[in-house]
């Protein structure tokens, strides 16, 4: 039976299920490939692999961490047009890896999880899918990463507004807005990055900011045809390049330990928004009061001058309300809408986008449960008490310096490492102790706790509701790299099946 025609039954078994075809998924699947693992299959719940860079398609979406870093060490891409590429390029690229590697055929397309629960005796879990149909796989990785379910803000009224409501990861590229009044909402990494270009089509654009964001120059060039060339006939250069390109990156790990070394830059930064706004006010409130790096520092050549045009203003009051054709602000004052542009961010505290995802591990656990307080896990990737369960860019192993994909290359590293070693020692289960995870994690959070993300004087997406950072990592790559090289056998315990089920693949439905 091929793998397409596996995939098509109701309910099959497979060694591994990856949930979720973006970046992560894609790495997973390549690299069991490699290791002559074709017994798996990717759930997406779209119906395009890409991840992030299929459904964040808003004008002017690019990646800020450059091309030759943002992107796998094992499938160099010696074409990347500029040092930052855009959406599209990206989109093109993770395809091409994709068709490179045959990994289309391992897919499954509009296949959302809903749920999963291991049985501890056969040593499977039961993945629930959206549409009525079950996988049943001996592992499986959770690789839909924790910055893909939108969040609509809940203003006032909003339900009455008669006009167009987009979210920036939810683009309407048949929307026209030449012409319209549109106000946007939101000030983060994926506002700055369409408001130059909605500025130029809008008729008037109004930018209603909470925080100001720091943001630095772009550094932006376009490869010459020359550096094309050698980057693809002199291997080694094009190497040379993403180390510098990733050691530069890695040398912001240092203000993020070191809050005095952020204030460092502070006022050159001043000196650009005063020097690229022209309105005096205006640039004034563009500047935040909280220390550099505090929250994502933002890259932009194109944002504050977009503040000079006619056309735009600024809004620092708050939302108070949504009426049918115009957003009303916390001073009273009105302005007409057709069409509101959401750059809220996502969901990101997975205790509230999984909150109707029921994962049941060993008897009696119950992820909700055992996350009530925070997201926990072991490096990121594995989680006491759900055996066979690993996770790609899981609880602390986000990054505010350097690329994720690196990060993502470390934990497929890692989980291929746990299912060589169960399957040569001819387990069928292996789970972190739960001492090995409380001991990692008490240590993470002392060591956060010294970090510009928690005394910056700011509040972001990287803390829960009490201030728990459970996003970011809080070290160099390197560290993360070298925690995760392998599988520490005594930080696991190891355990055949007690039902002789587990060899996957003897059995299919
Ligand atoms: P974000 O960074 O979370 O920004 C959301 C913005 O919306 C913030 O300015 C926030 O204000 C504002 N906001 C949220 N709710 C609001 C409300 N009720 N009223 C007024 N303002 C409100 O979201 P994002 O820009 O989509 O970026 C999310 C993450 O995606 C980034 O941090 C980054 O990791 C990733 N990203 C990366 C790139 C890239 O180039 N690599 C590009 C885009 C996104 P406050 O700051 O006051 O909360």
């Amino acid at each position: 039976m091929t793998s397409q025609a596996r995939i098509n039954v109701k309910t099959r078994r497979v060694k591994v299920a990856i949930v979720g075809g973006g970046f992560g998924g894609l790495c997973m699947a390549i690299k069991l490939r490699e290791a002559g693992i074709d017994d798996f299959v990717i759930l997406e719940k779209g119906d395009g692999l890409g991840g992030t860079w299929y459904h964040n398609s808003y004008p002017g979406a690019a990646c800020d961490v450059q091309s030759h870093m943002y992107s796998f060490s094992f499938e160099a891409n010696p074409d990347w047009s500029h040092r930052y590429s855009e959406q599209q390029e990206i989109h093109d690229y993770i395809q091409g890896v994709t068709d490179k590697h045959n990994i289309r055929q391992f897919t499954r397309f509009n296949a959302e999880v809903t749920g999963a629960h291991f049985d501890d005796q056969a040593a499977l879990w039961t993945l629930n899918l959206a549409d009525g149909s079950q996988l049943i796989c001996q592992h499986w990785v959770l690789a839909s990463g924790p910055l893909h379910v939108p969040s609509f803000p809940n203003f006032k009224g909003m339900e009455n507004f008669k006009g167009k409501i987009i979210h920036s990861a939810q683009w309407d590229h048949d929307y026209d807005m030449s012409g319209k009044k549109v106000v946007s909402i939101g000030t983060g990494a994926s506002a700055i990055q369409y408001v130059p270009h909605v500025a130029q089509e809008a008729g008037h654009l109004t930018v209603v900011q909470r925080t100001p964001p720091w943001i630095i120059p772009r550094d932006e060039r376009a490869y010459s045809g020359m550096s094309k060339w050698l980057f693809r006939r002199v291997p080694a250069l094009r190497q040379l390049h993403r180390l510098r390109l990733y050691l530069s990156n890695e040398a912001r790990v240092m203000p993020i330990f070191n809050p005095r070394i952020a204030r460092l830059a502070e006022p050159a930064l001043k000196a650009f928004i005063h020097y690229q706004v022209k309105d005096k006010e205006t640039a004034r409130k563009l500047v935040p009061n909280y220390t550099l790096g505090c929250k994502r520092i933002l890259i932009s050549n194109a944002y504050y001058p977009t503040f000079n045009r006619d056309n735009v203003a600024l809004v620092t009051e708050g939302v108070k309300e949504i009426r049918e054709h115009s957003v009303v602000f916390s001073d009273g004052s009105e302005q007409q809408a057709d069409c509101l542009v959401l750059g809220t961010g996502f969901v990101v505290d997975p205790r509230i986008y999984m909150k109707d995802f029921e994962i049941t591990g060993l008897p009696g656990r119950r992820l909700q449960d055992d996350w009530k307080d925070a997201a926990q896990a072991y490096l990121g990737t594995t989680v006491s008490g759900y055996p066979n369960m690993f996770q790609l860019v899981g609880p602390n192993t986000g990054l505010g310096h350097n690329s994720i994909i690196f990060m993502i290359e470390s934990q497929v590293r890692y989980i291929m490492d746990a299912i060589g070693k169960l399957d040569a020692r001819g387990d069928a289960w292996l789970d972190v102790k739960q001492e090995v995870q409380d001991r990692y994690n008490d240590k993470l959070q002392d060591e956060l706790k010294g970090t510009v993300w928690q005394n910056g004087g700011c509040t972001s997406w990287y803390q829960q509701a009490d201030g728990r950072n459970t996003a970011l990592w809080p070290h160099a790559t390197f560290q993360f790299m070298a925690r995760t090289w392998n599988v520490n056998m005594k930080d696991y315990r190891w355990q055949p099946a007690v039902k002789n089920s587990a060899a996957v693949g003897a059995a299919r439905a």
